[in-house]
């Protein structure tokens, strides 16, 4: 086997744990790892700084791309630039806000097409569970898709139906059929109907609009239907920490049930959130500060399977729309490239480890997402790694990162951990690729 690069680190996150080594990669994979001070004659050759660390790139499954139909919002190329400026090697982008969204084979199509020669990361696609696909999303997963998102709750997008309680048994029936995956947005209408007012500028008052109560019930309805149904679910953008006693105790009975959380749940929390400060709006809310130490405990414990941005930008205009008001401003928050840095400076302030890290933003959720040749260092899999300069502070500026709009609520956030150095299968600036469930 020819080795094109060998990496030498004197740190370096292999599943065994953190050491020293030398990565010698060939044709795009990690072909063999060996002790730092491996001979390699011949071979062009990388040596990390002292302060470097390698890393497996992170694996970033929930991610809102919105090209075509919202390019103007975030499109590939930003977005895929912001991905591999914060260490992020693969992202899966959501169904929506893209129009048209994927919930066909057509739609499939005409996203691939407009990511092409775009991206600089791997990109993959979900589907869309909509009242309209369903009975024939088979023909999706045929083409490649990593499963199927659907709304509980409305989704802010009239063309991203969401389902009701009949629809998602059907769903669920279906997608249990081929061996499929349900990915869930997780709020209850009917308990955000009863606490629908108008917040206003005030955070607190916005954050009552989405109470913890409207999660759990509706994974409840997820999880009674997964007993039903047999299928594979997984909940999106955890926030409410009420709802952990329940999904402990449904993976505890063997239900085959997912969670993740996000960057910002792990990083904010409302008391410090600004009156009018949109730009910290997303659904479900960020919540109390006791409530962000459960979801940490949850993620060392398990019950919280890994962490993934939900990188969800719209234009300043929207974001800021209404002068403050967290009723009229768009939800969604935009943190791609700040995703590993945020999560580290949390996890290290907290006592957990760079492994840590990288089994909540790269093995975890690569195995999960049926990637098996990502997520690790070792031979075999692809060289989609990152020199991660593990101590050297960041201080965010919304203006220098590469999404399209400069709005993030990380903007002024003291953060530590820079990604120095990334490659994609073994090549620095490399144009990604598109991958398929494999
Ligand atoms: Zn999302």
């Amino acid at each position: 086997m020819s080795h094109d690069l060998v990496i030498r680190a004197a740190r370096a996150v292999l599943p065994t744990g953190e050491v020293p080594a030398a990565v010698f990669i060939g044709g795009g994979r990690i072909v063999a790892v060996g002790p730092a001070d491996a001979p390699a004659p011949g071979i062009p050759e990388v040596v990390l700084a002292p302060d470097e660390v390698l890393l497996p790139g992170a694996v970033d499954t929930h991610v809102h791309v919105n090209e075509p139909g919202r390019t103007e919002w975030e499109g590939f190329d930003s977005a895929t630039r912001a991905a591999r400026a914060g260490g992020v090697t693969t992202l899966i982008d959501m169904p929506l806000n893209s129009i048209p969204p994927t919930v066909s084979p057509e739609a499939l199509a005409v996203k691939q097409s407009a990511a092409a020669g775009k991206t600089h990361v791997n990109v993959g696609f979900w589907g869309g569970a909509v009242p309209s696909s369903l009975g024939s999303l088979r023909a999706l997963w045929d083409q490649g898709v990593f499963g199927f998102k659907c709304f509980l709750a409305p989704s802010g997008v009239d063309e991203f139906p969401h389902l009701n309680r009949g629809q998602l048994l059907r769903a669920m029936d279906e997608i249990a059929g081929f061996g499929g995956l349900l990915i869930v947005h997780a709020e209850d209408p009917e308990v955000l109907e009863a606490y629908d007012t108008a917040p206003g500028r005030d955070f607190a008052a916005f954050m009552a609009t989405r109470p913890q109560a409207a999660e759990t019930s509706a994974i409840e309805t997820v999880i009674a239907a997964m007993r039903e149904t047999g299928a594979r679910a997984h909940v999106l953008h955890l926030s409410a920490a009420s709802a952990l006693p329940l999904i402990a105790e449904a993976k505890a009975e063997g239900l085959p049930l997912t969670v993740e959380t996000c960057p910002h749940y792990l990083t904010f929390d409302a008391a410090h959130v600004p009156d009018g400060a949109t730009q910290y709006k997303c659904c479900p809310p960020i919540r109390s500060e006791e409530n962000r130490e459960r979801l940490w405990e949850a993620l060392a414990s398990g019950v919280i399977d890994f962490v993934a941005s939900d990188h969800s930008p719209a234009t300043a205009d929207l974001k800021l729309a209404g002068g403050g008001d967290f009723g009229v401003a768009w939800g969604g928050i935009a943190g791609l490239q700040t995703s590993l840095a945020a999560v580290w400076t949390g996890a290290r302030m907290r006592g957990f480890s760079l492994v840590d890290v990288v089994g909540w933003m790269s093995t975890r959720p690569a195995a999960w997402s049926g990637l098996a040749t990502k997520g690790a260092i070792e031979a075999g899999r692809d060289a989609d790694l990152v020199a991660f300069a593990a101590e050297e502070p960041w201080e965010v500026h919304a203006d220098s990162l590469e999404h399209r709009n400069k709005v993030s609520a990380y903007d002024g956030a003291a953060l530590a951990g820079r990604a120095r150095r990334v490659w994609i299968g073994g090549v620095e600036d490399a144009a990604g690729v598109m991958v398929a469930r494999p």
